[in-house]
């Protein structure tokens, strides 16, 4: 059976400390769906074609990535593409607690997805969409903290 994960999250916008957990999961499964869902406590900054256009061109020529969107609980949108593991990276002991609760939550509503954790390189540690997002918003520059070679400007509208 083919292995599928899903990496779900906000990515606005997709960091390098996204891009790093990606590239570091991909031999550990055959396809991985990257996965823009729509997170009810954040503002957003680039709007949702954009940020899908942006990991797509980070990923271009990748054929065991796909860059999908969706809206509601995110076990159930495993379901539909038939991912068995969920992907979600680790930086602070506040994320490993937000994370547990939602991995146990998601484990007892449906036991047959696992979630599958990856800590942060360390030098990505303090890598964060809210904190590049406020960057952007006041024109700062933070090239340094997406992907190499993105242009954020092309994907700010
Ligand atoms: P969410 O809105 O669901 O928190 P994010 O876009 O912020 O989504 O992050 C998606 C996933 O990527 C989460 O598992 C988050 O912990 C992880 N992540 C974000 N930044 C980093 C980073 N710098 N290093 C490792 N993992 C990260």
């Amino acid at each position: 059976m083919e292995k599928i994960a899903l990496f779900p999250g906000s990515f606005d916008p997709f960091t390098i400390g996204h891009q790093s957990i990606v590239n570091r999961s991909l031999p550990l499964f055959d396809k991985i769906i990257i996965a823009v869902g729509f997170n009810t406590q954040k503002k957003a900054l680039l709007n949702l074609d954009n940020r899908l256009t942006l990991i797509s061109d980070v990923f271009a020529g990748n054929p065991k990535i796909e860059v999908k969107h969706y809206q509601g609980l995110t076990i159930d949108y495993c379901s539909k593409v038939n991912a068995s593991y969920l992907l979600r990276g680790l930086r602070t002991a506040a994320d490993f607690e937000y994370e547990r609760a939602i991995g146990q939550m998601n484990k007892a509503m449906n036991p047959t997805i696992e979630t599958v954790f990856l800590l942060t390189s360390p030098e990505y540690t303090f890598v964060n969409s809210t904190i590049v997002r406020d960057i952007l918003f006041f024109g700062g520059d933070a090239s340094k903290f997406l992907p190499v070679g993105v242009d954020i400007k092309k994907y700010l509208s």
